[in-house]
C-alpha cells in the first residue's frame, strides 16, 4: 500500500523539477516515515518526468537497509541515512540535494553563502556554512556516507542548530536542505538558491557590503521560527 509520506515523497522531488533547479536527473528528495523508521527517496537515475510513487525506494534508518522498491537508491542515499540518524530526533523528517547553479557556485568557490538580507534571516539563521571537502582516504572508503558525517560533525564542532540553519554547502560538490518533511525541504533549496543569486548581485554591485547588523537578523529569523514567532496566520489570527 502507498502511504501518504511516499506520495509526499513523488511530490516533493516533481516539485523540485518544476522550481528549474536541476538540470537532467541531478538532485533528489527524501521524507522520512517516523512511524515506521524508513525514509524514501528518488531512485538513482531516473528521469523525474518518468518517475512514479513505486519507483521511490524505502530505506530503514536503522540499519541503512533497502525495506521497498525495485530501483536502485540514490547515490547519495548514505548522506542523507547519516544525516536522519544524526537529526531525525530534533526534526529532520526531509532532505533536498540539488547542483541549483548559484548555491554550487559558493559551495565550490568554497565559501560561506553570507547573509546579506532579510529574504536569507527569513529562512536561515546566518550565514550558510561550508562542509569541508572529503580525504582522498574518505572517499575511497565511504564517499557518501562519510560526506554526512563530515557535514553532522561540521554543525557539532560549529554549534550549529539544524532547525535553525537548514542548509549547507558541501565543499567542490553542492548544497543539501532540509526540514521538518520533504516539501519544506525543498523549499529550503529554492530559498537558498534565491538567496545565493541575491548575494552574487549584491556583492557585484558592492564587494565590501558586510553581512546584515544581529539585530537585523535576529528579528527576522525569530519572528518567523522559534517560540514567539508571529508571522504568518495561527489559529487565533485569520486577518491582515
Ligand atoms: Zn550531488
Amino acid at each position: 500500500m502507498i502511504s501518504s509520506i511516499q506520495e509526499a515523497v513523488l511530490a516533493a522531488n516533481l516539485r523540485l523539477a518544476a522550481s528549474g533547479l536541476v538540470h537532467l536527473t541531478w538532485g533528489n528528495v527524501s521524507g522520512l516515515d517516523r512511524d515506521r523508521g524508513v525514509f524514501y527517496i528518488k531512485p538513482s537515475g531516473i528521469d523525474y518526468a518518468k518517475l512514479q510513487v513505486t519507483d521511490l525506494v524505502g530505506i530503514r534508518v536503522t540499519d541503512g537497509a533497502v525495506v521497498d522498491g525495485h530501483l536502485r537508491p540514490s547515490s547519495d542515499t548514505p548522506t542523507h541515512l547519516a544525516l536522519y540518524r544524526a537529526w531525525g530526533n530534533l526534526g529532520v523528517g526531509g532532505i533536498c540535494h540539488t547542483h541549483s547553479v548559484r548555491a554550487t557556485a559558493f559551495a565550490q568557490a568554497g565559501r560561506e553563502l553570507p547573509c546579506f538580507g532579510t529574504t536569507h534571516a527569513d529562512h536561515f539563521f546566518g550565514p550558510v556554512p561550508v562542509c569541508r571537502d572529503l580525504t582522498a582516504a574518505e572517499v575511497a572508503e565511504d564517499y557518501e556516507g562519510l560526506t554526512g558525517a563530515a557535514i553532522v560533525s561540521h554543525f557539532h564542532q560549529h554549534h550549529l542548530n539544524p532547525v535553525a540553519m537548514p542548509a549547507v554547502l558541501q565543499a567542490y560538490h553542492a548544497p543539501f536542505t532540509w526540514g521538518p518533511h520533504a516539501d519544506k525541504a525543498v523549499e529550503n533549496a529554492i530559498a537558498l538558491e534565491t538567496c545565493a543569486d541575491m548575494a552574487l548581485q549584491t556583492l557585484a554591485l558592492n564587494p565590501t557590503r558586510p553581512p546584515l547588523p544581529p539585530h537585523l537578523l535576529e528579528k527576522h529569523h525569530l519572528r518567523k521560527h522559534g517560540p514567539d514567532a508571529y508571522y504568518g496566520q495561527t489559529k487565533e489570527s485569520t486577518g491582515s
